[in-house]
């Protein structure tokens, strides 16, 4: 293939995301980036990708708990780069409460983003991956998407869902040769396992270390948390030849830890 990849990366303005986008452009691909953030900072980031790597990499602030902004920005990326090979699901956010006080917004909105937003945005690439005959759509699911943990009530459906959507895409494109396939990564140290420290901390009456050793790595055999870097060398696996017939599988990435 001589012309370049485009791929998009949802939530990729830091954390996972931001690793993954930066190996898919490290590989000579294409990029949207997407995700909220401080404009300026996050045009750094486009900015300085963009440098490193020679590829086009451009930014889509679409806020993805809606789904016309899902579609749209699905639509903006097939314009301005005239394809789109990779798609990631990846934004996400937590929120860690027992189930009888869990705020009602907090629970839509986690579903919205961690599941509703990859239904919508795999809707709206469909059609041209299918007519295009290459398709490689990336679920960022979490061990959550194979195993609970308590007080996590809507972060556990919305991966579990997840997992389900993945195998139902893979279907759908297994003679388009459009593949879907989720990562499922165990604790990885970013903002958005740092965010839910204090949150543990009160729900579970711990220390910080507590948190970190007794509930965060309680169930990665490994004691170690993932690396931004593994998830993104996995993701970019996905996108080569080799890959070519693993379609709808969650691959974990977890330490051991749904093993047990
Ligand atoms: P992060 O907080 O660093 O990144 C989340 C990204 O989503 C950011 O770019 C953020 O701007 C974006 N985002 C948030 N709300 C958005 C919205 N409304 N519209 C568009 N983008 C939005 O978190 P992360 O740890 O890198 O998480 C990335 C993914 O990996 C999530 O789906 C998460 O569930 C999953 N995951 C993380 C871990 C972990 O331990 N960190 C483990 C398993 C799975």
């Amino acid at each position: 293939m001589g012309e370049r990849r485009a791929a998009l990366v949802t939530g990729s303005s830091s954390g996972i995301g931001l690793g993954i986008a930066t190996a898919f452009a490290k590989a000579g691909m294409d990029v949207t980036l997407n995700g909220l953030g401080d404009a300026a900072e996050i045009e750094k980031i486009r900015s300085g990708l963009e440098r490193e790597t020679g590829v086009t990499v451009r930014y889509d602030g679409a806020n993805l708990m809606q789904p016309d902004a899902c579609t749209g920005m699905i639509e903006s990326a097939i314009g301005a780069l005239g394809r789109l090979d990779v798609l990631v699901n990846n934004a996400g956010i937590q929120f860690v409460s027992p189930i009888e006080d869990f705020p009602v917004d907090k629970y839509n909105a986690i579903i919205a983003l961690n599941l509703s937003s990859a239904f919508h945005t795999i809707r709206g690439a469909m059609r041209a991956m299918k007519a295009a005959r290459y398709g490689r759509i990336i679920n960022i699911a979490s061990a959550h998407g194979h195993v609970a943990s308590p007080f996590k009530s809507a972060y556990v459906a919305a991966k579990h869902g997840i997992i389900g959507l993945t195998k139902t895409v893979a279907l759908e494109g297994a003679t388009f040769n459009v593949r879907c396939n989720a990562i499922s990564p165990g604790y990885v140290l970013t903002g958005l396992v740092e965010s839910q420290i204090p949150d543990t901390m009160k729900a579970r009456n711990m220390t910080r270390e507590q948190v970190i050793n007794d509930v965060l790595l309680a169930a990665q055999p490994t004691k170690e948390f993932v690396k931004v870097e593994q998830v993104a060398s996995v993701a970019l696996f996905l996108t080569t030849p080799a890959a070519d017939e693993i379609n709808g599988a969650a691959l974990n990435v977890d330490g051991g830890w749904t093993a047990q």
